[in-house]
Order: structure tokens, then sequence, then C-alpha cells
């Protein structure tokens, strides 16, 4: 594997190289949230406590203390100074809250770790006057048992991290195929949104009992959920199994709902090892399909799971490539824990100056920082010793920290059949350079962040291993009926720093190409719901058109009536139907 960079840059001294990482890793503080810039760290947000002469929301329930609290999502888009929030500790507490909102007219909404970037926790606009309590789930909604080997399945509560959940699994001998690649998420923020990792079955491997290659929504055996009872009048705590007819609609809901708990059928560990390439070209790497050489269409077939992570005017993208390997291979690196790709979550003062510079008003030092990146990339993998790593799964899926550069990204999946992902990736990166090009001719730099690529398959009921699963309707990668043969999807994002100039013009062109693009019998697109899309030159989530048509059309699009876009917004209303579950985002999205 080779050790130098695309960039023929000569070599960092280690000493050089760590001392810029470590300067900020070590030194920067947190700093205040309101004010923090995509470069400079984050940490949580101290709750307030409530002057006595404030008014709290009326007769709010006594036994639950609430506070204010600043509410600012990743990226920063969303930026509140204070909301209500409370931190529920017991499923009578959640159900006591519903009950008070549908009397008082008040939404709650539930959240893990506000790392979402759309604004399906609350809008930017909400306030202490905007009738809406934040029920923190983090707290006190975390613990996990298994219960049911072979095939295995564990309960989860959804305000549980993912690391917790998959370090948890671990110790019992348990993993996924594949997850988001953060560990800092809720599971019950996960599900809202049909979190995926990338992963389909490389050629001649069999599915194993209790893997799934779609999302983790696609792993939910049953949900308990605060919604409403028709026969007692009264929200209360709902189980669900996946054979339910409602549950159609809960698996991925937006936060339409109160996640309380889940079973999640889970597989046998495995053990992982994750390549790391920066010698492969763009060219080759996203060639037209039929091309031989290493494109992702060869990577697939060995491996079935990768992540291409490209920056902008750089030649080589930065490929991880995982496989299933039980034993260490002799020159992989055995790791104990996951994040290892240090040099990716702790920016240098050189990368943190670049980006200040080009928000301040030079663009055209873009390139140059696509360039800076990619040399971080090849040194960083090499003094981290990080090419070329090996252990138990969960150390190889989870690999971002909070503290890498706070973006914004858009994000779709292209849903087509396996032949066919070469040509979807090809044509994407095509019209991407095509655009980029036509706008840097005008001065023009809207996208400072790498694309990323991954695949994965869909969320196939029968992984469930059960009879009668039902869909998960609104996942991005429910599977087509009338395409039984698009068996895979593939995710694009575009990243770039929040705020960057021409960038909602630059995601609206793309966004455009690529639904009319990704149609027909040959692909189909769906929007990711955690990230931007729906644009207009004011940004993401501005568009009616694709909010109120395109979105609702492509889950309806050969869908059955039973399980399409109206059929789950209408069980949603009708599992509450106080409306306590909204914001107003979601109120256009879902009317
Ligand atoms: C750096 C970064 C990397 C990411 N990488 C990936 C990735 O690899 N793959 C991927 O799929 N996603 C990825 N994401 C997106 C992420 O998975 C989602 O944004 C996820 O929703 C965040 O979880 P959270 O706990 O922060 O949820 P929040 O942001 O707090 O909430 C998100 C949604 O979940 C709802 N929700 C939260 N808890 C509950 C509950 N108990 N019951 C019902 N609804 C609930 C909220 O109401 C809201 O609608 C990434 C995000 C970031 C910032």
């Amino acid at each position: 594997m080779e050790q130098s960079g695309p960039n023929n840059q000569p070599a960092p001294s280690r000493r050089a190289f760590l001392g810029t990482t470590a300067a900020i890793g070590a030194g920067a503080m947190v700093s205040p949230l309101a004010t923090a810039a995509p470069w400079e760290k984050v940490g949580p947000v101290p709750p307030k406590l409530i002057p006595e002469t404030m008014g709290t929301p009326m007769n709010f329930p006594k036994e639950i203390p609430l506070f204010k609290q600043a509410f600012r999502n990743w990226s920063g888009g969303i930026q509140i100074d204070e909301l209500w929030t409370c931190q529920p500790e017991t499923t009578d507490d959640l159900v006591i809250l519903a009950n008070w909102a549908a009397e008082h007219g008040y939404a709650i909404r539930a959240r893990g770790y506000s790392h979402n970037w759309s604004p399906i926790v609350v809008t930017p606009d909400s306030n202490l006057d905007t009738n809406v309590v934040l029920l923190d789930m983090t707290e006190h909604f975390t613990s996990m048992e298994m219960t049911a080997v072979s095939p295995a399945a564990v309960t989860v509560q959804a305000g549980a991290s993912m690391e917790a959940l998959l370090t948890y699994l671990e110790d019992e001998g348990y993993g996924v195929t594949s997850c988001p690649a953060p560990g800092d998420l809720s599971v019950g923020g996960v599900l809202a949104i049909d979190g995926h990792g990338t992963g389909i079955p490389a050629d001649g491997e069999q599915r194993e009992s209790g893997q799934t290659y779609g999302t983790i929504s696609n792993r939910v055996l049953s949900m308990t959920c605060i919604c409403w009872n028709h026969k007692n009048d009264r929200y209360e705590l709902m189980r669900f199994n996946r054979q339910h007819p409602d549950m159609a609609a809960m698996l991925v809901a937006l936060g339409r709902t109160i996640v309380v708990e889940v079973e999640l059928r889970v597989e046998e560990n495995h053990n992982l090892r994750c390549e790391s390439w920066v010698s492969l070209s763009a060219n080759e790497l996203f060639a037209a399909p039929g091309s031989s050489g290493s494109t992702i269409e060869s990577f697939l077939e060995s491996s079935g799971r990768i992540e291409a992570i490209w920056y902008p005017f750089t030649s080589n993208p930065w490929l991880k490539v995982w496989t299933v390997r039980s034993s260490k291979p002799f020159w992989a690196r055995e790791v104990d824990s996951p994040y290892n790709y240090p040099f990716s979550d702790n920016l240098s003062e050189e990368v943190s100056d670049l980006i200040a510079q080009i928000m301040d008003g030079s663009p055209g030092l873009t390139p140059q920082f696509g360039q800076l990146m990619a040399t971080v990339t090849t040194w960083g993998l090499l003094f981290d010793n990080a090419y070329d790593l090996w252990g138990p799964s969960k150390n190889l899926l989870l690999y971002v920290r909070p503290t890498t550069l706070r973006v914004t990204a858009n994000g779709y999946a292209i849903l087509t059949r396996r032949s066919d992902v070469q040509r979807v990736i090809h044509e994407f990166v095509e019209q991407y350079e095509t655009n980029l090009q036509a706008y840097a001719e005008a001065g023009k730099y809207p996208i400072n962040g790498p694309m990323e690529i991954r695949v994965t398959g869909l969320d196939d009921p029968m992984h469930t291993e059960l009879t009668d699963a039902c869909d998960a309707t609104l996942s991005a990668v429910v599977p087509c009926q009338d395409h039984p043969e698009w068996d895979c999807a593939v995710w694009l994002d575009l990243l770039t720093v929040p705020g960057t100039p021409w960038s909602g013009d630059f995601y609206a062109e793309l966004e455009a190409w690529m639904f009319e693009n990704y149609s027909g019998d040959y692909a189909t697109m769906r929007v990711e719901w955690s990230k931007g899309w729906g644009y207009t030159s004011d940004g993401p989530w501005t568009s009616d058109d694709i909010i109120q048509n395109f979105v609702p059309q492509s889950l309806s699009s050969g869908r059955p009536a039973k399980a399409n876009w109206a059929s789950a917004t209408n069980q949603l209303k009708d599992l509450d139907p106080h409306d306590i579950f909204r914001n107003p985002f979601l109120e256009k999205l879902m009317p």
C-alpha cells in the first residue's frame, strides 16, 4: 500500500505534523456556542436555572424539573439561546408530559445529541414563547439488554448512544453489519432518520442470520412509543411489533412520536479490516461503467464495503475499504477502540486559518484548502499508522468524532441495481466537476468540503427474520415494488462550511439535475432526512416544490397504497391527533 501523498508535497516531520494537530487538540478551549466558528470546538450547553419570577409553561407538571437551555445543532445551522427543556426520568413522566402538552397546546420534541442538520427537532425561530418543550432522552433512557439469541436481539432505550450500544453488543459477542460513523448519536435520533453506514454483500458473500445491508431502522423487531390511544382518549405507552400496520410509519418517523425503547435484530460480531487508499485517482475510481482498473465497482466486488472521501480540486480521494477478516492480517494494526483517524478529528492551525480566510472573503483559496486536507489525510494516515487497521467491528465502524470540521452537507440516496452503481457515481462526479469548474471560472467556490460516497443495500424486511414484517415506509431505502431489481442505494453527500457564498445556488442546481437524471427505469432518488435537501439560493429546506411535491412523490412512486407517503403520514396523524409531536417544518412537510 502506498504511503506517500497524491500531491507530491514533501513529508512533514512527525513532530511538525503532531505539533499543529495537537496544538489545537490540547489547547482549544470550549467556546461559547453561539459564537463558535465551524473550526472551533464546542461543548455541551449548561442548563440555566430559572429565576423565580420567570413564568414557566402553564401548569407544567410539577414533578418534572424544567430548565432553560440553549439549543444548538452540531453544524451551528440552528442556534437558539433559550428553550424550555426537561429530562424525563420514567415512562410515566413521558405519558404525563404528552397529556399535559395535548391539554395546553404545546409541542414536545424528543432530542438525542442534537446532531441533526435538518430542522426536525425544532425550527430556528423557536423560542420560549413558541409553546415547545424539548425532552432530552440521553440522561435517563439508556438501558439495554440482550433479549434473544439465535437469531439475536437486543432491547435498548432510545436515549442510549450508538457507541454505548455497540460496546455492549461487542461484550456480548454481537454487532451490526454497518452503522452511522459517529458514536455520539442516540438510538432514537438514528432511527428517526433511518441512519445508515456503508456495505453490500461482496461477491459470493451470503447474508448471515441477524445481518441487514439496509439501515438501522430495518433492524427493528418491536418498538415502544408514546401514542394516542383512541379507546382511552389519552396518550399512552404503546408497544408495536414489526408486523403491526402502524409500525410501518414509526420505523422512520422524523420525531413524529417519542420512541422509548426498541428491540433490534443483531448479528454475531465479526472482525473487520479497514484499508485506506490515497494512491488511486478519482478518474480511475469513478470511471465510466465498464472501465477496467480500480473502480468503485471493483472494490464492491471484492469487499462490499467502501467509503470515498474526495476534497474539491484534488486528484485522489481517500478510499476506505472494509473486509470481514476473522484473523489479523500480518500488516494490519490491531485496534481496541474506535475513532482511529485522529488527524481528521483535530484540526491543525493551518487548516483553521485557511478556512477562516476563505470565509473571510478569500474564496479563491478553496483549491489550496482541498489540497491541504488531502495532504493532512495522507500524512495523518501515515503518522497515525492508520492505513491498515483490524479489530472488532465497532472499532472500525465508528470513526467520526464531533470535533471534526463542522460542515453542512446535502444528502441523497439513489436507488438502483447493483450493476448500475458505477454509472450512478460516474454521472454524479462528472456533473459535480462540470458545475464546480463553471463556478470557479466565475470566481465562486461554493463547496469547500469533501464529497462522500457510500453504498448500502435496501431495507428488506425479510432481514428481520420475522414473517410478515412490514416495510419502513419513510426510509430513504424502502424498496420500490415496481423495480424489484433495484437492490442498492448509493448515498451521495457534498460538504461545505455553513454560510459559504453561492452554496445554496450550487446545491439547488445539482439537486435539480439529480432528480431529473436519477429517474425512469434506471434509478430513483430520495432525500436523506438528516441532511440538506430542498435547496434554493436561500439554502436547504426552502424549496416548497421539493418539500411538498418531490419528496412525497419519491416515497409514493412504486409503493403500495397501504405503505406509501400518504398512508404513513396519515398513520402518524392518527397516532398523534393533538399534533404534540410536530414543528412548523414538519407541518409543512407532512400537512
Ligand atoms: C458529524 C456527523 C456525522 C454523521 N454521520 C452519519 C452517518 O454516517 N450516517 C447517518 O445515517 N447519519 C449520520 N449523521 C446524521 C445523524 O445520524 C442524525 O442527524 C441523527 O438523527 C442524530 O442523532 P441525535 O441523537 O443527535 O438526534 P437529534 O439531532 O437530537 O434528533 C434528530 C431527530 O430524531 C428525533 N428523536 C431523537 N430522539 C428521539 C426519540 N427518543 N424518539 C423519537 N424521536 C427522536 C428528534 O425529534 C429529531 O427529529 C451524522 C451527523 C453528524 C453531525
